[in-house]
């Protein structure tokens, strides 16, 4: 990443502070496989079990909205996926989405569920996580989240046991979610066999999307990858 932390950055009220931006492929949800620009944002209130992305809860460097604009054009990708963390705990995120959108990319939010979404840009497609119990961050999910998605959002769920599954599913069709938007349900990494994910899905005939991370499948989830 080229670091532009400088004093203009931090005098400016159009800043964030982020960990990294860097080019690679969508590794998820319904854009996957599309060369993407990520920005990830430094800082999260949860702490996942399964956290991949502990290294950007601290540290980082402010940016300001311009060479955030710049590094990302850069890059050369139609796709920008906004991430952390939990990039909705800086609130001036809201604004670079819009910055983001008003230059014409595809923009994607990666968002723990627990902060309001109200606010986000109607144009960023959402993807908005569930916690599930074995996450051990559940009781942070903001129910009121829900009734705000829409078909252009998207809904994702890490499985890490047939609890954990049981629960999602209950959860799934409690709040019609599939009548709603799409619906992911991805396999914790290390916790349960992706194969026994899938066979409950299709055992269940449940209308949710399995899926995979390419990036961990292809380079085994290295940073900035
Ligand atoms: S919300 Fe995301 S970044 Fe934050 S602890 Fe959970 S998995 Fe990690």
């Amino acid at each position: 990443m080229n670091a532009v932390s400088t004093d203009a950055a931090l005098a400016s009220p159009e800043r964030l502070r982020l960990t990294e931006i860097f080019l690679s492929l969508q590794g998820e949800a319904r854009s996957i496989g599309w060369p993407t620009v990520f920005v990830r944002l430094t800082g999260c209130p949860l702490r996942c079990q399964y956290c991949d992305t502990a290294y950007a809860f601290h540290g980082g460097q402010w940016w300001d909205f311009d060479a955030i604009l710049a590094e990302v054009a850069r890059h050369g990708a139609r796709h920008v996926c906004v991430t952390g963390g939990e990039p909705l705990a800086q609130k001036r995120c809201i604004a670079l989405l819009s910055r983001l959108c008003d230059a014409g990319y595809e923009v994607s939010l990666e968002t723990s569920g627990a902060i309001d979404i109200a606010e986000v840009d109607p144009r960023v497609s959402r993807v908005l996580d569930i916690k599930t119990p074995d996450s051990k961050e559940a009781h942070r999910n903001l129910w009121s989240n829900l009734p705000l998605l829409t078909a252009h959002d998207q809904v994702k769920l890490v499985i890490c046991s047939r609890e954990d599954y049981d629960w999602a599913k209950d959860v799934v069709a409690q709040h019609r979610l599939t009548d709603v938007c799409d619906v992911l349900f991805s396999p914790s990494f290390t916790q349960i066999k992706p194969s026994d994910l899938a066979d409950w899905i299709v055992a269940d005939r449940l209308p949710v999307r399995f899926q995979l991370q390419l990036h961990k499948l292809l380079w085994n989830d290295e940073p900035g990858r």
